[in-house]
């Protein structure tokens, strides 16, 4: 082909480039677009609206069905449900306007974005200020107490795994945490004990506030929140509840309400999220969709969605019981004695027999505090074992650590 202007030939790279535009704000081109499905910045969903809007339209076509009107607008925290309503966490994703997305960023950006929002966080003045810790140092200088961030929930699976520039601000009671270039520039969390999506929504939605007074985030009109990947657009929102429901694993209910979720947009996992088994009778379960919908409304339908099942796992758990008269007490018992006496136990039977006690708790059969067994989920994870003994365990130890962690934990400090 002729070039107008000069009258030479284009090159073939050239002839490329003319037919595939690429972002002048992160350069990426059209196939990283393809080949990822992820936006390199907020100008990408503009320069490629041709291939990401497909990908918009059919993630977030779900709609989710109306609550049921007995749990409508019932959106508080429900301390007493806590024998089934082990946690929640809502979190926000944002991203830098002007500034390439994690992934699509420069060494020197990702340490600018790191920085700022680090300076940030670790000085403001809202009681003691955030730790900020950046989780690619502590691997080197203490990798159980990277690990057990991970174990304790407080960075993802994604974060641990980054080898450029991230981490993560945490609050000093550990119910905040804020984490820096995980696939969005600012992943806004808080966590709380028991079924508790309004105080959890009400702390992120103050950070988000006091952040976006001081940062500039990408958004607009169309879209909403611009995240790196689409399926977080709009709101940038996902809420969750981790539940215990021993009543829906034994009996199998748990196969007809996977399905169910599934078709009306809601995700359910294992304790350590994506792809992971469920264990301890543990699932964390979420909203997936982000667009279309306020916050409000999604933090409400998932609130509602919790409710219905916590009142199916009660009456599941009273049939099972008519059922088999004793058999959960006998359950409970054996693993209650286990528990306080064994003294080598695998992380695998340390959660069935945790899952066996907590159920014990619900029905008032024990005395012990439900928080002393979620605790213990957490204390008892390898890398936590191995980062409160200040040095690495073998298997052998570690099984013979955690049973001494648990004996006195549980019965208090009898001398063992
Ligand atoms: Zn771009």
């Amino acid at each position: 082909m002729a070039n107008a202007s000069s009258g030479r030939h284009l090159s073939i790279d050239e002839l490329m480039s003319a037919s595939s535009p690429t972002c002048p704000v992160c350069g990426s081109n059209e196939d990283d677009i393809i080949e990822s499905v992820k936006a390199g910045c907020a100008h990408c969903y503009i320069t490629f609206e041709h291939i990401l809007n497909p990908h918009i339209e059919r993630m977030h076509q779900l709609r989710l069905p109306e609550p049921p009107s007995e749990f409508s607008d019932l959106l508080r925290d429900y301390p007493s449900f806590g024998d089934i309503a082990v946690s929640s966490r809502i979190r926000l994703a944002r991203n830098l306007a002007e500034t390439p997305f994690p992934g699509a960023m420069t060494e020197q950006q990702q340490s600018s974005v790191f920085e700022q929002i680090g300076d940030f966080l670790g000085g403001i003045a809202e009681g003691e200020a955030f730790r900020v810790i950046d989780t690619v140092e502590l691997k080197v200088e203490n990798p159980f107490e990277a690990a057990s961030l991970l174990e304790r929930h407080l960075i993802s699976k994604e974060l641990f795994h980054k080898s450029e520039k991230c981490g993560a601000a945490i609050s000093p009671d550990e119910k905040v945490s804020v984490m820096i270039n995980e696939e969005d520039h600012l992943r806004i969390q808080a966590l709380g004990e028991g079924l508790a999506l309004k105080s959890c929504l009400e702390t992120v939605d103050r950070l988000e506030t006091m952040l976006s007074g001081h940062f500039d985030f990408a958004n607009d009109e169309e879209h909403g929140w611009l995240t790196r990947c689409p399926t977080n657009l709009g709101t940038g929102l996902r809420a969750s509840v981790m539940l215990h429901l021993p009543a829906h694993t034994d009996s199998g209910s748990i196969h007809g309400l996977t399905a169910r979720l599934a078709k009306s947009g809601y995700t359910i996992r294992g304790f350590y999220g994506e792809g992971t088994k469920p264990v301890g009778r543990l699932y964390q379960i979420s909203n997936q969709q982000t667009m279309g919908l306020s916050v409000r409304q999604i933090v409400e339908n998932l609130n509602a969605l919790v409710l219905r099942i916590i009142t199916r796992e009660r009456e599941i758990q009273r049939a099972l019981d008519n059922n088999h008269p004793g058999y959960i007490d006998d359950h409970v018992w054996r693993a209650f004695g286990l528990l306080t006496n064994a003294r080598s136990i695998s992380g695998e039977e340390a959660m069935q027999l945790l899952s066996a006690v907590r159920v014990g708790v619900s029905i008032g059969e024990l005395s012990v505090p439900i928080s002393t067994i979620d605790n213990l989920i957490h204390k008892i994870q390898p890398n936590t074992l191995c980062f409160d003994s200040g040095r690495d365990l073998s298997d052998v130890e570690m099984n013979s650590v955690r049973a001494q962690v648990l004996r006195r934990t549980i019965k208090g400090d009898i001398a063992n």
